[in-house]
């Protein structure tokens, strides 16, 4: 669909060379326009007639060096980052994250808000539109600053359409999210799965930067992944790609949300740790963990067992072992499948990253098939809790900055 708008059309070619020059000056940092006609093969009148636009429209600014010797010091362009904002928002189960930032991701305001209940699509829009005007007003922006609103949002999404087509704890089957942001606010709105947004996020600022393929795995309460594949991200036919939650792994016997036994997710996702954890303490293993639930065991959670694994506690350290393991047979597949570069894991998980790490790397070591397949690198998020609503922000650059090469024939 995409394709079809941009061929023909002298104003959106336009728009493209404006897109093709703005992402030569953010890769270079800074550039004279001499070596920005050069490297886009534009003809120097027309990079000087963009150039001057997006002078005029703030987008970018001049500057000299002071590093030439003698003659007269070359003046380069840079972008303006900070004139310009971008409003990420990470919808997540049970809270809403919000960040303004700049055109480099730097935040300058950040907010977490905990949904006490479930959400219906009105009440969720209308709480996301009052954060947005109230955050304005705090950071003393207009809207006029802003160039785009982004959103990652658990479950599966319509990335075209904004809706969602499986968000259990908001309610909000088919919510057409960004069509109401738009008209609210008359910015583009960007919405994507989180995992998507997260992958996203660290190919532009977190730890896949200049990475072609990649994979992002994202474990909390549920378990997602986003491909970046030629440097694009990936959904699939039906967006449907990215679901490694629901990758069989062993019949263990625990049920997984979509009705099948032995699911990655079963295993590795909040309730499967949880699960795993009361069925050895039931078999009567010892543990710190009776202890520190108040002999209320059925209240345990990831964080007292990492907690209880940092002071030495055997089941919580086997326990996050083995979650490593079952998380190396699904990296394992991964690698087999798409044969990524780097593989990135984020989620709460990933605080984990001393007891998990190690079993993944000699899951894949022992059973990747070939010596390069066995080096994958397989790293944790830069970004952190922080890591989807920076993805966020980056799905309304990515747009912003990035050239459709192959649409122009
Ligand atoms: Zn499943």
């Amino acid at each position: 669909m995409k394709d079809e708008k941009i061929v023909g059309s002298f104003q959106l070619m336009k728009s493209l060379n404006k897109s093709l020059i703005l992402n030569t000056i953010r890769t270079h940092g800074s550039i004279s326009r001499s070596d920005i006609a050069k490297e886009t093969k534009l003809t120097p009148p027309t990079v000087t007639n963009i150039v001057n636009e997006l002078l005029e429209e703030g987008l970018v600014k001049e500057w000299q060096t002071g590093s030439s010797s003698g003659g007269r010091k070359p003046i380069l362009l840079k972008i303006n980052s900070s004139n310009f904002y971008v409003f990420g928002i990470d919808i997540s189960p049970r809270e809403i994250r919000f960040a303004i930032t700049d055109l480099n991701a730097q935040t300058l305001l950040y907010k977490t808000i905990t949904m006490k209940e479930e959400m219906t699509s009105s009440r969720l829009f209308q709480m996301i539109a009052k954060q947005l005007y109230i955050m304005m007003d705090e950071a003393c922006i207009e809207l006029k600053k802003f160039v785009g609103i982004g959103i990652g949002i658990h479950g599966r999404i319509d990335a075209d359409e904004g809706s969602s087509g499986f968000a259990p704890q908001l309610q909000h089957r088919n919510v057409p999210l960004k069509k109401e942001l738009e008209k609210e606010f008359r910015l583009p709105v960007k919405i994507e799965n989180g995992v998507r947004a997260m992958a996203i996020g660290e190919n532009w600022f977190g730890n896949g930067v200049g990475i072609s393929n990649l994979v992002c795995i994202k474990i909390s309460h549920g378990v997602g992944a986003g491909f970046i594949l030629n440097k694009k991200l990936f959904h699939g036919t039906n967006g449907l790609a990215g679901e490694i939650g629901h990758m069989f792994i062993e019949s263990s016997g625990l049920k997984c949300s979509c009705g099948n036994d032995g699911c990655l997710e079963a295993l590795v996702g909040s309730e499967g740790i949880k699960q795993r954890t009361l069925n050895k303490i039931s078999l009567g293993y010892k543990t710190k963990l009776i202890e520190r639930t108040n002999g209320m065991i059925e209240n345990v959670n990831g964080q007292l067992i990492y907690e209880a694994a940092l002071e030495g506690d055997m089941l919580a350290k086997d326990i996050l072992e083995e979650t490593g393991r079952y998380l190396g047979i699904a990296i394992m597949n991964i690698i087999h499948l798409f044969n990524p570069e780097r593989i990135i894991i984020g989620g709460g998980l990933a605080k984990a990253k001393n007891f998990i790490l190690t079993p993944i790397q000699e899951v894949v070591e022992q059973r990747a098939l070939t010596e390069q397949a066995k080096k994958t690198e397989i790293v944790l998020s830069k970004l952190g809790d922080q890591a989807t609503v920076i993805g966020a922000v980056a799905l309304v650059l990515n747009e912003m900055f990035s050239v459709q090469y192959e649409s122009v024939s």
